[in-house]
């Protein structure tokens, strides 16, 4: 025969060759869908696994294309380190959040940085049975002053989409109407609004927009409100508190609860119609005071404050990363303190028939 004529050798060698393209070839199958499996990209570290490493993927990409934001030269006065820029208020909490007044901040700095993120912001508003009338004057006063020359979506939720002005907006700014019940008792719409912001963070907010600004329609805007109010999560101080003791503040102090505050606790009040943060961090308050206003229903109790005492709550232990001054919620509550020097969004006064039906 054929292979007879190889001799022993001849066969041994034939052997080996053929055990030689076996073995090339099982290498260059396991490289190609290695290659492949990793999204034609090589990873070195992935052939030596090691347990003490992180190997999770997303940061390992995410680190290479990371946005580099850099300013361009800029003329300002110098940041003095012995001369802070207000002595008459508290500008950084104990946790290192800033609170932002008036003449605390550079806004041509911020802007910058802002823009080269190419941040987005959602404004969310609530505007429910009668309170629709107020949306008109807040749209236009919030092209006038909310985030001009950034890019913003506004979400009104109404139960009377008919009755939404269709004003004309600047560029890159939409108006997203959204459908919602309405509740009976003005108390349980208040407190819905976290249930609602919930759910549209999860399904709407989370791909349209990086920052949530959640507020009350109640208002005007009145001055300018900016990006060196947005941060992680960021909680208002209460316009009617700012300067009170803590036994002065209006907590719930019911045991029963989920919102109870005890007398020794407390840093300040925040204010129920001015709060946001990035949309993980707004998903994250709104959930929580949310479960928390429906343990309270189970147990029949309602905290003295509606969603506003579970806020307050949540910011006990889940400590806010920047505080807004109440220039950023005003109300005349008749006094004209000399610290708060401008009135940058302001309640507008609403007789008892707007909220009774
Ligand atoms: N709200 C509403 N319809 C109502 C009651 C309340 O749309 O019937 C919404 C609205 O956005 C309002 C917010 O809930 O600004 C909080 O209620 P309200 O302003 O009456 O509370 P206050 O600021 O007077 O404490
Ligand atoms: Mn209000």
């Amino acid at each position: 025969m054929f292979t007879n004529n190889w001799g022993k050798s001849g066969r041994k060698k034939y052997c080996l060759f053929i055990i030689f393209i076996i073995c090339l070839s099982l290498l260059f199958i396991f490289s190609f869908s290695w290659h492949t499996l990793e999204n034609s990209e090589w990873h070195p570290r992935a052939m030596f696994p090691c347990k003490a490493v992180s190997t999770s993927k997303a940061s390992y990409l995410d680190l290479d294309q990371l946005k580099e934001v850099k300013l361009q030269r800029m003329l300002y006065e110098k940041p003095e380190t012995l001369k802070p820029p207000r002595s008459d208020v508290l500008i950084m909490t104990p946790w290192f959040a800033p609170i932002v007044w008036d003449g605390t901040f550079n806004i041509d700095i911020l802007n910058e940085q802002f823009h080269q993120r190419g941040v987005r912001i959602g404004l969310t508003v609530f505007a429910i049975k009668k309170y629709t009338v107020f949306v008109k004057t807040f749209l236009e006063t919030a092209e006038k002053f909310f985030m001009v020359g950034h890019k913003v979506n506004y979400y009104v939720f109404t139960d009377r989409a008919s009755e939404i002005p269709n004003i004309t907006l600047s560029e890159g700014r939409h108006l997203v109407v959204l459908d919602v019940p309405s509740y009976k008792r003005w108390q349980e719409v208040t407190m819905r609004r976290m249930e609602i912001i919930r759910n549209y963070s999860r399904e709407l907010f989370i791909n349209e927009v990086d920052y949530l600004v959640c507020v009350d329609v109640d208002m005007r805007f009145n001055d300018h409100v900016g990006v060196e109010s947005l941060s992680n999560v960021f909680g208002t101080l209460h316009p009617g508190y700012f300067g009170a003791s803590r036994q002065y503040f209006t907590y719930e102090r019911r045991s029963q609860s989920q919102a109870c505050i005890p007398s020794d606790e407390g840093d300040f009040y925040y204010a129920g119609g001015y709060f946001g943060g990035t949309v993980e961090e707004v998903f994250k308050l709104t959930n929580h005071c949310h479960q928390a206003i429906m343990t309270d229903k189970e147990n029949n109790i309602e905290a003295i404050w509606h969603d506003e005492s579970h806020l307050n709550k949540y910011f006990l232990y889940h400590k806010p990363t920047k505080i807004l001054s109440p220039e950023y919620l005003w109300a005349d509550y008749g006094g004209s303190p000399a610290a708060v020097k401008r009135r940058r969004f302001i309640a507008i006064p609403k007789d008892s028939q707007i909220r009774n039906k």
